[in-house]
């Protein structure tokens, strides 16, 4: 049987809603994750969805008949594991692009589900592209899905659409793959496409360890008795470095304390604590590297944990870890059009005392603009977060009632 190890490369799935997402990752790892569009009619918090799945290949077959999520060939003989891949399952509603684009800080390269019985591009479909190539997430396949309920006609229309959304753009050349994720048909022409297409990048070990944190939990069930309660669990991907059970961790920014007497005022602890577990989904390991979603227990107070309450923070070695900050000064761009709306409307310059939302790694973060050039923008946070020279923020606007994707800058100071 395959030797069982952590994942190594994370893809996003990304996509407008209802285009297949979830049902896609389903065919390529048999777990169903959350339903967005469900939780958020229930008026619940929505979070990045991920499963762990397989890329094997069945030597006795030619390619892409070769390629298979599963231990066993169609001869009965055993498939060759070639990769692990974590799924990042990013929601498509359009209210929940600052989660999307959290989640595309963790993605080596992206799925981009479109739904072959609608006209492309719809909205998300839009703002999610746009938002990979903000975050730099350029290794791309596009997958046409519910070719099962379209003619050959409408199918074939569809793929032009899709080629023409992409012309002339960085994603020119990204392959398109027509599939049914309900009916798992063509999968292994879509796994193929990802060897091919989504290398595993080049870590760096040799650097201390710095995660980016994505959820966070409290893994006890009710009524567990105290000294059998275990500590607070955080899960988010390794961007570098290697971590161990047993190694001291610091977390950045931290949590929040009131100064003085409270009324509103806070100040952010780092806190430090020690790794005692770390988990791949049920795989548990002695030692984690970049690649997959890992969740590390320690022994922090699991209420700190808990509701995913430490998500943005930074996870690293205890005096390795960039500055916080609360004043962040960048180079920007804005897009020229508002994307994610049926209409496209141009985009106004940002104004001094503008409210903006930006996304740097995980964190999402409310600010008012300080000051603002054609080129250069101040922004002063609410709560602030792990930044660096040189590292990147998306900045989204209210348009229309709405956060909106607007533009990029890369960090100053
Ligand atoms: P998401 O919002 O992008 O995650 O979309 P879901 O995976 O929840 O799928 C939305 C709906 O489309 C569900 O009712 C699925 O059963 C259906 N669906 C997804 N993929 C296919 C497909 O390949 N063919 C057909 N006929 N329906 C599909
Ligand atoms: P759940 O609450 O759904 O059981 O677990 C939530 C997350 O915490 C999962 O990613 C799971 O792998 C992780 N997790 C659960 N128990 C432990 C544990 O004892 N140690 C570590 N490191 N992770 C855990």
């Amino acid at each position: 049987p395959w030797e069982m190890r952590q994942p190594e490369v994370n893809i996003g799935v990304v996509g407008h809603v209802d285009h297949g997402k979830t049902t896609l990752v389903q065919a390529l790892t048999g777990i169903w994750t959350a339903r967005h569009s469900e939780e958020l009619k229930r008026g619940m918090t929505i979070r990045l969805g991920y499963a762990d799945g397989n890329i094997a290949c069945c030597e006795n077959l030619e390619p892409p008949e070769a390629y298979t999520t599963e231990q066993t060939c169609p001869d009965g003989s055993e498939s060759k594991l070639l990769r692990r891949v974590s799924y990042v399952d990013a929601p498509g509603h359009e209210a929940l692009m600052a989660t999307m684009l959290s989640g595309a800080a963790l993605m080596d390269g992206a799925l981009l589900v479109i739904a072959a019985n609608e006209p492309c591009p719809q909205p998300q479909t839009l703002e999610h592209f746009v938002a990979l190539d903000i975050i730099g997430v350029r290794n791309l396949v596009i997958v046409q899905n519910k070719i099962d309920v379209v003619s050959k006609e409408r199918a074939l229309e569809n793929y032009r659409e899709i080629k023409k959304f992409v012309k002339e753009t960085w994603a020119e050349n990204a392959p398109t793959i027509p599939v049914s994720a309900l009916h798992k048909a063509n999968i292994d022409a879509l796994l193929q496409a990802m060897q091919e297409e989504i290398p595993t990048p080049k870590r760096d070990l040799s650097k201390p360890p710095l995660m980016y944190v994505a959820r966070s939990f409290d893994v006890n069930k009710p009524g567990t008795k105290p000294e059998d309660l275990k500590g607070g669990v955080i899960g988010g991907s390794l961007m570098q470095g290697v971590i161990r059970v047993g190694d001291e961790i610091e977390i950045r920014p931290g949590i929040r304390v009131p100064i003085g007497s409270g009324k509103g005022r806070y100040r952010y602890e780092p806190i430090i604590s020690e790794v005692v577990s770390l988990k791949f989904g049920n795989l548990s390991v002695k030692e984690a590297k970049p690649g997959g979603l890992l969740a590390i227990g320690t022994k922090l107070d699991p209420s700190l944990t808990k509701s995913d309450a430490l998500i943005g923070n930074i996870v690293g070695k205890p005096g390795h870890l960039p500055p916080v900050t609360s004043h962040i000064k960048a180079r920007y761009k804005l897009l020229q059009r508002v994307v994610g709306m049926k209409e496209m409307i141009k985009t106004k310059p940002i104004s001094r005392g503008e409210v903006v939302v930006i996304t740097a790694g995980t964190a999402i973060r409310v600010g008012i603009v300080r000051n603002v050039t054609s080129d250069t923008i101040e922004i002063n946070l609410r709560e602030p977060i792990v930044a660096w020279e040189g590292s990147r923020i998306a900045i989204s606007r209210r348009v229309l009632g709405r956060w909106r994707l607007a533009g990029w800058g890369i960090v100053e100071e």
